[in-house]
């Protein structure tokens, strides 16, 4: 132990366990990669001023949880809280939207900071993965992100996890049924807080969790009743093709989501065995953001998924990655010749491709044999001085026992073939 511990809200991905973050990443970002989606990377920290606009002035985010600092140069800023308006900045910033190939397609992999009151699920700092599609207003686009979120979900071995749709209007229908909704809200009984939500953003009273609140909401107006024409048969045509793509979902007209952003389609996948942190992910279409920024008008649609929250969701469901093991060959050398020797066996192994580890440190044979046998490995190959003077090394299965020498020149060769 160090006198210092992880910051509250906070912890290290360590071995074994890091490996299944790895490959959460690898599993959420690979059906992106397939479908046109390009790697980007942002900054940790951004123009405080970015997320102001482009979250929202009344949202949770950036009213509570943001971590903002005064630079000494006097500069305002915040370690980014999520990533869509960092993405959009960027693609912005290098003229992306101008290559006439639009939609621009990017996917990221990432660090967030929340300032949050830390539970199981929900921390402070934080990993997700993102995709965000940008300058084109096509349901098709729509669809396809939730398919591959869905995908991905899947092909990690997920199946509690229910996909909740909805639709937020447009600017043309919004403003009207927000009205309809500050209207209704305001003749209930609601605390001060709630109260002033009402005027700054009231849809966000739909989302909030208290029974007190959720049973006056009952026979409140709802967005899908208010929708106009073209929003009504963009989210249909969403709707269908999700259906054609044998993807289920549920209509949920209350789900708004936490970003003022949002417009149009609207999605959560939320996972059954997670307790009250149920979100894994979500996302939604953002067609006025880039303008909340300073752009031009980019149509937009995007996801983020909580790799934290995923991997706690194959616990919950008791899923196992089949991920490759961290070392295939362990070697240990006995006598300081045969550490020689077998160290270079073992740089020649690792340079054909196969996961090799060696007995460091000087440790006797015993427990160099326990290293090899923790470190998971199939194989131990030993190099003693008879086996020098016979020029060949033993290949030990870990798993049955059986020991065989094999010619130190074709070490590399038979150990291949033994994998395959
Ligand atoms: P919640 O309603 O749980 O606060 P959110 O709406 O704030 O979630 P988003 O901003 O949509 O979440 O972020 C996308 C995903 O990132 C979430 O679905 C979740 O899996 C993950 N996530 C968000 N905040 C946290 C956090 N503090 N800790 C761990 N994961 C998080
Ligand atoms: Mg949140």
């Amino acid at each position: 132990m160090s006198t210092f511990k992880a910051p509250k809200g906070t912890y290290d991905l360590i071995p074994p366990e890091s490996a299944k973050f790895l490959a959460v990443r690898e599993a959420l970002s690979a059906p992106l990669r397939r479908s046109g989606y390009g790697y980007t990377e942002t900054p940790g920290f951004e123009n405080v001023e970015l997320f102001a606009r482009g979250v929202g002035e009344s949202t949770d985010i950036v009213t509570k949880e943001m971590y903002t600092l005064t630079t000494k140069g006097g500069d305002e800023l915040a370690l980014r809280p999520e990533g869509t308006a960092s993405v959009l900045r960027a693609a912005l910033e290098a003229n992306l939207h101008k290559s006439g190939n639009l939609p621009v397609k990017l996917w990221y992999s990432g660090s967030y900071y929340r300032y949050e009151r830390p539970q199981k699920g929900r921390y402070r700092h934080f990993s997700q993965v993102g995709a965000e599609a940008i300058g084109a207003e096509d349901p098709s686009l729509d669809a396809e992100l939730i398919i591959l979120a869905h995908d991905a979900y899947r092909s990690l071995g997920l199946r509690d996890f229910r996909i909740l749709l909805n639709s937020l209007g447009d600017k043309e229908c919004r403003p009207v049924y927000r009205a309809a909704l500050q209207e209704f809200l305001r003749e209930l009984d609601l605390d001060e807080e709630t109260r002033a939500r009402i005027e700054i953003n009231p849809l966000r009273v739909l989302d909030d969790k208290r029974d007190s609140v959720q049973k006056q909401l009952v026979g409140a107006p709802m967005m899908r009743d208010h929708l106009c024409e073209a929003c009504r048969s963009y989210h249909e045509q969403v709707r269908e093709l999700l259906t054609s793509a044998g993807v289920t979902y549920e209509d949920d007209p209350k789900l708004v989501r936490g970003l003022d952003y949002y417009t149009r389609t609207t999605f959560e996948f939320v996972h059954d065995g997670l307790g009250s942190q149920s979100a894994v992910g979500g996302g939604g279409r953002y067609d006025g953001l880039s303008e909340m920024i300073g752009g031009p008008a980019l149509p937009s649609v995007g996801w983020a998924l909580g790799v934290d929250r995923t991997v706690l969701a194959l616990e919950a469901e008791g899923v196992e990655l089949e991920l490759p093991p961290a070392t295939e060959v362990f070697a240990v050398p006995i006598g300081d010749e045969a550490r020689r020797v077998l160290f270079g066996a073992v740089t020649e192994l690792r340079r054909q491709g196969v996961a090799a580890d060696f007995a460091y440190g000087g440790k006797g044979m015993k427990n160099a044999m326990k290293s090899a046998n923790r470190s998971g490995a199939r194989f131990a190959l030993l190099v003693g001085e008879r086996d020098l003077t016979e020029g060949v090394a033993q290949l030990k299965d870990l798993g049955s026992g059986e020991q065989t020498a094999v010619a130190l020149d074709r070490v590399v060769t038979e150990v291949r073939a033994r994998l395959a």
